[in-house]
């Protein structure tokens, strides 16, 4: 690092979290008069700039992606009070940077970019300014985000105990006023006190809910409470099971008013909830606090597919990551590399904002241009390494239009004595099924772009059941279903052939920016949904997995749709019912989690879910959990949310309620959707100008759904499962919650840390007073289990009388109160405290002048 570089560090080094503006201005002068010459810029979006010798350094090296070297931090401040939130950030220049709070861009006023420093000033916060603040640094290779919360709270009151006053000479006060007017303030004062301790024993004050940090990163979880009474003890369990250990990475840190977990380089495996138990002797209190560490996305899990090639365009598509970092992508960066004579690889961006998993490239690509292509997905956390690169792709000469040519079908005769590479070239994956993999494959020798599904067959289970595919495929010829055109069955692998369908899943294409979502383009997919499904059913054939990911695109282009994916299609016999016990739960019938008959209606019922997910993005049985989905199936339970089919007409909700049915009987056939009046109405000739649905839910429903399918998502659910079974209530039972052993014994022994033999934190004092008057002789003695008071005059034990009152409060404060003073009342005074771990006194004198 260079010397400046070093200033740097140290210069932010010095900064607190809550630093007041005026404060972080001073330092900004000094490091002028220190000469160094940068400019800031003030705005919402910030770009540096530098000084002409640092451009020409910049310019000689290569461009580095934004870092946050040093990332925002959690801060807690009182209303009315000042706080600043800084990073320090890394890379090349021009460096963007933006400020977002709780989603909103923060005023350019309160923002400030110096020396790598990036700050954001707010003064006088009140409440409203409490929440998430992320700062984004962007320039061309690429962008980094980090987030904190801002915690803003009410002025806090000082805990009961501290704010007796045992030091002052309250006593002589008392005791020099009139006695019987002074007893009854004095009982007040105790009654008052008494009302206090009734309170809870700790109450947590604003803590978090959530935390999320980038890995790496440090990750604090931060909670205050306020405490009846001191001591109190604190552990911290993470996931309901483990108590979070000590280590070099992880540090617990707790007081009489907060407690911290503090992980200096946070990982993917420390998502979850961490719940805080604090016990003091009055009782117990937990909160948790559920973290999510969050990473930069995996690549891209295919290589970029091309369709639609034309001579100087073409259509790119992938799939996304299998893992998103803990934090959802926000797109992807399409890069191409021009194959040339020198072999040399220079990657060029296409673009670096495109939302979906497919592209159209319109520009930059020559005719007969060879290229390679490859994407990078991004999310909050940074950019992803490159996807596996294309094939090489040679552009066309003359554009040519391929058409859907129904009629040409063709019945497979299984081939038993070829492998499908004697015949087919294969190339990239475009899948993973249940069964087997899908790979790319071209015919040798007429160049034929086709789908090789590779069966997993290596029992005779698998075998018979590819076998079944394709037997079943070879009776499915109809323009709405993926057609099968060749098979291979060979000792070492089993390959069926087909129409390769390049469009990609239609629910993918439907978010996609450009493509027109309404509900008459619904209702035509649907429509062709139907016509294929009424061939298969005409053939008494039931899909049973009839879901979005299975309606494909036939082009990239296309409104037309087929229906792929036969693996658990069956044949229906006369007399013979068919129990089936696979799907997928949010699609499946009741009668498939009920084990009972299914039928051609089973597959009306997926139709139906299709719709409606189709219509408002939302998917009407999906549960928590699986079991939770299963019972709303059975039940049939689910509602046309009003927000969510505001814009959709009775008549097509009437169309869904006629095929989620709970009885099979009642739901429409094919045949009978397709004269639904909402089918009816849709005729090309009727089609009138309608409202864009709103694709948000869609997304989100398809990246559930992407979740769901990798094997990543474990983590994802596991962090699901963890926010849902919060164990957050204060009044419930650590039974109820569902604690560990560990965390059981951890509780446990919070009670063993309170314990503490009895001590004087305040001892009795001396004093002299005049007969007739009241004395108070005050003490605060600590100790747990509490310790049992006694007292004693001139040795001899005192008990309570209409002049004497002796008191114990909660927070430890013992009194005797002796009313109408005699001279008999002088002498010495002694209180004595025991507990079950020892024993402490301490004494005073009484003297009363007649
Ligand atoms: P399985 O029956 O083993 O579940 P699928 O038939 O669902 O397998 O195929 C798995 C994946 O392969 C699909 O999700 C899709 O991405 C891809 N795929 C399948 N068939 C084709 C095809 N004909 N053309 C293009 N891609 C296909």
């Amino acid at each position: 690092m260079d010397k400046e570089g070093k200033k740097t560090k140290t210069f932010v080094s010095t900064f607190q979290l809550a630093l007041k503006p005026q404060a972080r201005l001073c330092r900004v002068e000094k490091q002028k008069e220190n000469g160094l010459d940068k400019r800031t810029v003030i705005s919402n979006d910030i770009k540096t700039v530098s000084s002409t010798t640092d451009a020409r350094r910049t310019q000689a090296q290569s461009l580095e992606a934004p870092r946050f070297k040093e990332p925002l931090r959690d801060c807690a401040v009182c209303d009315g009070t000042d706080a600043c939130f800084q990073g320090v950030i890394t890379g090349s220049e021009p460096l963007n940077i933006s400020w977002l709070h709780n989603g909103e861009k923060v005023p350019s006023s309160k923002i400030y970019f110096w020396n790598g420093v990036a700050s954001l000033s707010l003064s006088q916060c009140s409440p409203a300014n409490a929440g998430t603040y992320t700062c984004t640094a962007e320039n061309t290779a690429g962008k980094q985000s980090s987030s904190a919360v801002l915690y803003v709270k009410a002025i806090m009151e000082i805990p009961r105990t501290d704010r007796y006053d045992l030091q002052s000479d309250a006593t002589e006060k008392v005791a020099s006023q009139e006695n019987t007017e002074q007893l009854s303030t004095l009982k007040e004062e105790s009654q008052h006190r008494e009302e206090k301790d009734k309170g809870p024993p700790v109450e947590f004050i604003e803590p978090p809910e959530q935390v999320e940090v980038q890995v790496g990163q440090q990750a604090r979880l931060f909670c205050e409470f306020r405490s009846s009474c001191v001591p109190v003890a604190c552990c911290w369990i993470y996931n309901k099971d483990k108590v979070v250990a000590e280590g070099p990475q992880v540090s617990v840190r707790s007081s009489g008013t907060q407690s911290s977990v503090i992980i200096s380089q946070a990982l993917p495996k420390d998502t979850g909830s961490y719940t805080v138990v604090a016990r003091n002797r009055a009782g117990t209190a937990q909160h948790t606090v559920s973290l999510s560490v969050i990473d930069r996305p995996d690549p891209p899990a295919s290589q970029p597919v091309v369709s639609q090639l034309s001579t100087q365009s073409l259509v790119l598509s992938w799939t996304g990551p299998s893992y998103d970092g803990g934090t959802a992508v926000l797109g992807y960066i399409v890069e191409v590399s021009q194959v040339g004579p020198n072999e040399s690889t220079t990657w060029t961006e296409l673009t670096n904002c495109c939302k979906n998993t497919s592209y159209h490239v319109r520009s930059g690509l020559e005719p007969q241009g060879e290229y390679r292509f490859r994407i990078r997905a991004y999310n909050s956390a940074g950019t992803s390494d490159p996807s596996q690169e294309s094939g090489c792709v040679k552009m066309a000469t003359t554009a040519k239009e391929k058409k859907e040519k129904p009629g040409s079908y063709i019945t497979v005769t299984i081939d038993t004595k070829h492998k499908v590479r004697d015949h087919y070239n294969v190339h990239e994956k475009l899948g993973v099924g249940k069964f087997g993999e899908v790979y790319r494959v071209t015919h040798k020798e007429t160049g034929q772009e086709c789908a090789g599904k590779f069966y997993r067959a290596r029992t005779t289970k698998e075998r018979s059941a590819a076998r079944k595919e394709i037997e079943l495929m070879n009776k499915l010829h109809h323009p709405k279903l993926v057609q099968c055109l060749a098979a291979y069955d060979t000792r070492s692998e089993m390959v069926m052939v087909m129409e390769y369908i390049a469009g990609g899943e239609l629910f993918k294409h439907i978010v996609d920016e450009n493509f027109e979502h309404t509900e008459p383009t619904s209702a035509r997919y649907m429509q062709q949904i139907l016509e294929g499904m009424q061939y298969v059913h005409k053939q008494n054939i039931v899909h049973l997995d009839l879901k979005p990911e299975n309606i494909v695109c036939v082009d990239t282009a296309g409104t037309r749709i087929k229906i792929i994916d036969f693996g658990l299609a069956r044949e229906l016999e006369e007399g013979k019912p068919l129990m089936v016990m696979h799907g997928t739960p949010e699609f499946v019938a009741p009668e498939v989690i009920n084990y009972e008959p299914v039928g051609l209606e089973t597959d009306m019922w997926s139709i139906g879910v299709i719709c409606f997910i189709l219509l408002s993005g939302e998917s009407p049985f999906q549960g928590n959990s699986d079991a939770e989905t299963f019972a709303l199936v059975t039940a049939a339970c689910y509602e046309f949310d009003e927000e969510s089919f505001e814009d959709i007409s009775d008549q097509a909700k009437d169309f869904i309620s006629s095929l989620l049915k709970k009885d099979r009987r009642d739901r429409l056939l094919c045949t009978e959707a397709l004269l639904h009046p909402w089918m009816v109405s849709f005729t090309p000739l009727t089609r009138r100008p309608t409202k864009s649905l709103n694709k948000e839910k869609m997304r989100h429903f398809l990246a559930k759904r992407k979740w769901k399918k990798t094997g990543k998502a474990v983590l994802a659910l596991q962090r699901i499962a963890n926010l849902s079974n919060r164990p957050d209530s204060p009044g419930s039972s650590s039974e109820e919650l569902g604690w560990s052993q560990e965390a059981e014994e951890a509780i446990k022994s919070l009670d063993r840390q309170l314990q503490a033999e009895p001590r004087f934190q305040h001892v009795l004092k001396d004093i002299t007073l005049p007969k007739g008057a009241t004395a108070q002789l005050k003490c605060l003695i600590t100790g747990y289990p509490q310790p049992k008071v006694k007292w004693l005059q001139n040795e001899e034990p005192l008990s309570e009388s209409r002049r004497v009152t002796m008191e114990q409060h909660r927070d430890g404060l013992c009194s005797l109160i002796l009313a109408d003073l005699k001279p008999s009342d002088s002498g010495l005074y002694v209180c004595k405290a025991s507990n079950k771990l020892g024993e402490a006194m301490c004494s005073a004198k009484l003297k009363v002048q007649l």
